[in-house]
């Protein structure tokens, strides 16, 4: 039996109702094409939600495109926002879900696109233009049901984050790691989380943006909890351990990742970072994971039990898709060939990116199939909305043959001036001096409504470093009014304890000595309380190149110092107390294993004599059964204390092993010198005249010592040292105690 079907075929199919796939079909739908969004999820932004209570990146009208806000304004329904940064849940919630209803958009939900392919036409069939009259035929799976959608023009809008990297070493997926792939965090850690973080054992691994704002989410539990640890997984031994972004415009980003590598690099014990090692195998516990890692340096294997862990490796896009069109990939970046060449044109302004790529820069060998947004980055970092809002501007305003002018006009035009601009030629043409005046005076109006708003203070300087504008935000800030500082010294903006270091980095600033200027300073506030600030500034030049001033920010920092100060305190603390002997106040035993190793080490490098001692108080369980255990913790004490006056030198280590029991590591020291110093100290316990009337060697009490000394071999390990000083010290007691036994190494 013969059945014909008879398809509809659409204007537009867009997959993702993202941020970008509702940029797209909005001006898609508005310009009369028929126009479907297909959404894998159950909802608008379902991926954006999973980052719903995280701060984003950008300035708010970096990610509201001016046609979505004319749209909403149209219909009466826009909410300017009331911070600079929106949450990506008010961003939904304000901007995004109602857009998508404002404009109608015919959106089919829980429909995953499985394949695409041409109607009639094999991968390998024809090419170019010729390939453009038979539609795509997309195969999808709505509800659990497969069913073919027909298109003549596709774009691919569907992201990345449903397609995050694996963790395993050289992000090839590590044993086990699929089958707990459920339990794993593959995306910032967010704050509703806190149940998974606080007093618990986390594992992060990642070097991206993501992971800098998943370890600025954990440091809140690290200072406030101090049983949260933390273990960072760092593959490359490569420092920073998260990398800026090249001319980052974005200051919270760098703020972030600032904070994350200083979270990093702090010598916390709540901190672990095993460098050059990488996941090599997940298994899961009752409790967490037991996690094994594979060093780079030997290969050798260490296990770690964690309570979470937090992959933030980064995303891939996912290209089975169209694995059947003619699409060009860079293999490295994952990106469409001909973006991925524009984009290593790196001297481009990064905020002229999104459009002055140009419209060719969106097309791939097949016709009429476009991937826009984080997804046409691929692997690249540095995506932010705005280049996917100005990409489907470019693409629309070719297609419609529309005036890019068109999708920009809105009445928040001030502000989208920045992020928007239309391509670097005519951007470059309004700032020239036969722009005409009225232009030049909207810019004015346009700048001084920006910075009047910012809630990071803008300041201006003249050549002199004398201010020549200060915004509204430093009354806020300090109490004080902006005009007692017009025509000052920059300077005088700061607290007499910075105003040395402002000068002498502005001078080495401004003669060019330094390129950017970023600089953290005190300030003191009309009430004489004192605040913190970042500062960063850049030249000003006038359209012939020509210097004439300079503008920079302040951005209020003084919480942050302030919780870093904490932090770092509490670190100092926990980092004393981590290495000491409660009793004694000696090195304890934990940390005389990780500096023996590192000594011996040193010692076979240097090929230096050394001297590893151990020594033991004789009878001194009949001590404290005729004492007590109280007099035993003050001989205890006294005997360590003379122990620690005898070896002076910084180098020397002096640890209490356990018990009665010390141990010492004399580095460079000759055997007799060694010898000589260990004889004094034997001499001084006893002159310590500590009664003892349970000693068989004395009226006093005595200690025992066994020593090895001599040239580090490379034969012998740390430990068969301490065994050979232990028999030392085992020979010393035979030999009737009181004494030093030495053993020579050859
Ligand atoms: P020897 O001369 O062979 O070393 O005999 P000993 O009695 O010193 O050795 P033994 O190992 O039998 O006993 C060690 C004792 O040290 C046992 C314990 O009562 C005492 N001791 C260990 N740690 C402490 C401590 O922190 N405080 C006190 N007061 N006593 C301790
Ligand atoms: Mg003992
Ligand atoms: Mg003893």
């Amino acid at each position: 039996m013969q059945c014909c079907v008879e398809e509809k075929i659409y204007d537009f199919l867009i997959i993702g109702a993202g941020p970008i796939g509702i940029e797209a079909a909005t001006i898609a739908s508005q310009n009369g094409l028929d126009t479907l969004l297909l959404e894998q999820g159950s909802s608008i932004g379902f991926y954006a939600k999973k980052f719903a209570h995280l701060g984003m990146f950008s300035p708010w009208y970096y990610n509201y495109s001016p046609n979505g806000v004319k749209t909403l304004q149209d219909a009466g329904l826009f909410i300017h926002p009331k911070a600079l940064y929106d949450t990506t849940e008010s961003y939904l919630n304000n901007y995004l879900i109602p857009l998508a209803k404002t404009a109608k958009l015919v959106i089919s939900y829980n429909t995953k696109v499985l394949k695409i392919g041409k109607s009639a036409l094999a991968k390998t069939n024809l090419a170019g233009e010729n390939r453009k009259k038979h539609p795509f035929r997309i195969l999808c799976q709505r509800d659990g049901k497969k069913e073919f959608i027909y298109a003549y023009s596709v774009i691919d809008a569907s992201g990345v984050y449903d397609t995050p990297l694996a963790l395993g070493v050289g992000r090839v997926q590590a044993i086990g790691e699929e089958h707990n792939q459920s339990s794993i965090l593959y995306q910032a850690i967010d704050k509703e989380n806190a149940q998974h973080f606080e007093a618990k054992t986390t594992l992060i691994l990642g070097q991206i943006c993501c992971t800098a704002k998943s370890l600025n989410e954990l440091q809140k539990y690290l200072t406030c909890n101090p049983k949260t640890k933390l273990i960072y997984v760092d593959e490359t031994g490569l420092k920073p351990y998260i990398s800026q972004l090249k001319n980052d415009i974005f200051t919270r980003r760098v703020e972030s990742i600032r904070l994350a590598n200083e979270l990093l690099d702090s010598s916390s014990p709540q901190v672990r970072v095993i460098k050059k090692s990488g996941v090599f195998k997940i298994e899961k516990k009752e409790q967490g994971f037991e996690v094994h890692l594979i060093s780079q340096k030997d290969h050798t294997i260490e296990s770690l039990f964690v309570d979470t862990i937090v992959s933030n490796c980064g995303f891939r896009p996912d290209n089975s898709l169209y694995s059947e069109l003619q699409v060009h990939e860079c293999y490295a970046s994952a990106s469409p060939m001909n973006l991925a060449s524009a984009m290593l044109e790196d001297t481009l302004d990064y905020r002229l990116t999104p459009s002055a790529l140009g419209y060719e820069t969106l097309t791939n060998p097949e016709p009429n199939f476009y991937i826009l947004g984080s997804k046409s980055y691929g692997r690249n970092q540095g995506f932010s909305l705005h280049i996917g809002i100005g990409q489907t501007i470019e693409l629309f305003s070719h297609i419609l043959n529309k005036e890019k002018q068109e999708f920009l006009r809105s009445p928040l035009a001030e502000h989208q001036e920045v992020p928007f601009v239309v391509n670097k030629e005519e951007k470059l043409s309004t700032s020239s001096p036969l722009a005409p005046a009225k232009i030049q005076a909207d810019q004015e109006q346009m700048y001084k409504t920006i910075t009047e708003n910012l809630q990071e203070l803008i300041f201006q300087t003249d050549l002199k470093q004398k201010i020549t504008y200060l915004s509204p935000s430093w009354t806020t800030l300090t109490g004080f009014s902006t005009q007692e500082f017009i025509g000052l010294d920059w300077q005088s903006l700061l607290h007499k304890d910075s105003q040395a270091q402002g000068l002498c980095q502005c001078n080495a600033f401004m003669s060019n000595q330094l390129e950017t200027y970023r600089e953290e300073f005190k300030i003191l506030c009309k009430d004489g309380s004192v605040k913190w600030v970042e500062v960063n500034a850049s030249i000003l030049v006038d359209s012939n190149n020509v210097a004439y001033g300079t503008i920079g920010s302040m951005l209020d920092i003084t919480q942050r110092v302030a919780v870093l100060k904490e932090l770092q305190e509490k670190n100092k603390q926990l980092d004393r107390l981590s290495i000491t002997d409660d009793l004694t106040g000696l090195y304890n035993r934990r940390h005389f294993n990780e500096v023996f190793e590192h000594e011996y080490e040193r010692a076979l490098r240097g090929g230096n004599d050394f001297a590893l001692i151990m020594c033991d108080i004789d009878f001194f369980k009949p001590y404290n059964d005729t004492y007590g255990h109280q007099k035993g913790d003050d001989a205890l004490r006294a005997v360590a204390s003379v122990l620690q006056k005898s070896f002076t030198r910084r180098i020397d280590i002096v640890a209490r092993y356990g018990g009665e029991e010390f141990v010492i590591i004399l580095p460079a020291t000759s055997q007799e010198n060694a010898q000589k110093l260990v004889e004094d100290a034997r001499k001084k316990i006893q002159a310590l005249h500590i009664k003892h009337s349970n000693s068989d060697v004395s009226p006093y009490v005595t200690m025992s010592f066994g020593m090895i000394c001599g040239r580090a071999i490379p034969s012998k390990n740390p430990d068969q040292l301490l065994t050979l000083a232990d028999k030392a010290l085992y020979e010393s007691k035979k030999m009737g105690r009181n004494r030093l036994s030495v053993y020579y190494l050859e």
